[in-house]
């Protein structure tokens, strides 16, 4: 019986214990319309989970459907700065998410107090955060950007003030790159499953695939190696697309390639399959999956729905100050231009 099964700790630390199958899924959305929650899954948790979400997407996207969604409660199937940023958006909703341990190797490349202290360095600089930072980091930011909206970001601000950007490095070093812009400062951090897909590899597949368009994240290692291959000519510049994990289901559905090479994490393929099962979709590294969004397993879905568990607080004072750098990024970014 799922409604009492006992969920438990594998050995491996997640919740487990429940097999997603037909009678776990009625009794998750049975006791989700009980508690008035609108699940919302990102384009890299388990197919099953995204699978069973009244909505996926990627960060940006989920963040707009927390903060206008009906819902009394917001399950949060990602990781904690995702629902955190929920929360923000939507301080009198309960947010939940299946797994607080679920965290961001991204998000904790730089504290809060770190930040503090790299403003002191460059005073009257403008601080500008990528969307996987947490709410503290949030509260010292002025403008909170999306990966595709970075570049706009960066440029609408005065060439005569100093920039910091933080934290993930290669797609500050993209946005250094299109911009030109000298006075850009840019935080040494990044994402270990992206950081993990290097050029090499990229070249190595894209050589094996002519055909092939490249579908790139700008949080990947290979972001870099891959404007360098097509600028060389050693990769056709057309077939490189760099882009977040939105804008890719919405390439997926325009291209006109049989085949794919996916350079992000490897949840994506699902979503991407859904939107044009006629394409070969492959992943540039197949060991691009990242446990954090995986800890949310199905049975942690259910411990979530039937005990209320786990629920994000954001202080009052910290989403307050978080709140107009995320309203911002909310205006400015298109839907589908989060990670
Ligand atoms: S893939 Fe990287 S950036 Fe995305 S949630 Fe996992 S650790 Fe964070």
């Amino acid at each position: 019986m799922v409604a009492t099964a006992t969920v438990e700790r594998t050995a491996s630390g997640v919740f487990g214990g429940v097999e997603p199958n037909a009678e776990w899924r009625d009794e998750v959305l049975r006791l989700a319309k009980e508690r008035n929650a609108v699940i919302l899954a990102h384009n890299y948790q388990l197919p099953e989970i995204q699978d069973i979400a009244h909505h996926t997407g990627d960060s940006l996207a989920l963040s707009r459907i927390a903060a206008q969604s009906d819902a009394e409660t917001i399950i949060f199937c990602g990781v904690h700065f995702m629902a955190e940023t929920a929360k923000i958006l939507a301080p009198r909703k309960t947010v939940l998410i299946p797994d607080e341990r679920a965290g961001c190797s991204l998000a904790d490349s730089i504290t809060g107090a770190q930040l503090r202290e790299w403003k002191a360095e460059h005073p009257g600089a403008v601080v500008v955060s990528y969307v996987n930072t947490t709410a503290e980091v949030k509260a010292e930011t002025d403008i909170c950007c999306t990966s595709s909206n970075a570049v706009d970001v960066v440029r609408s601000i005065p060439a005569d003030r100093e920039v910091l950007f933080c934290p993930d490095q290669f797609l500050g070093a993209h946005v250094k790159r299109e911009t030109g812009r000298e006075n850009l400062h840019i935080w040494a951090g990044e994402c270990h499953v992206h950081a993990g897909i290097n050029g090499p590899e990229l070249a190595e597949r894209a050589a094996a695939n002519p055909d092939a368009d490249l579908f790139i994240h700008p949080e990947c290692g290979c972001a870099t190696s891959a404007l360098y291959l097509s600028g060389e000519g050693i990769v056709p510049a057309e077939k490189v697309k760099i882009l977040s994990t939105g804008d890719m289901i919405t390439a997926a559905r325009s291209t006109k390639a049989t085949k794919v090479l996916v350079a992000t994490e490897v949840g994506m393929l699902h979503q991407l399959r859904k939107a044009a099962p006629e394409i070969d979709f492959r992943a540039v590294n197949d060991r691009a999956s990242c446990t954090y969004m995986k800890m949310i397993t199905p049975a942690a879905l259910l411990r979530c729905v039937r005990d209320g568990l786990d629920e994000v607080h954001v202080d009052l004072e910290t989403a307050k100050r978080a709140q107009g750098a995320v309203q911002r990024m909310i205006e400015i970014g298109q839907p589908g231009g989060g990670e």
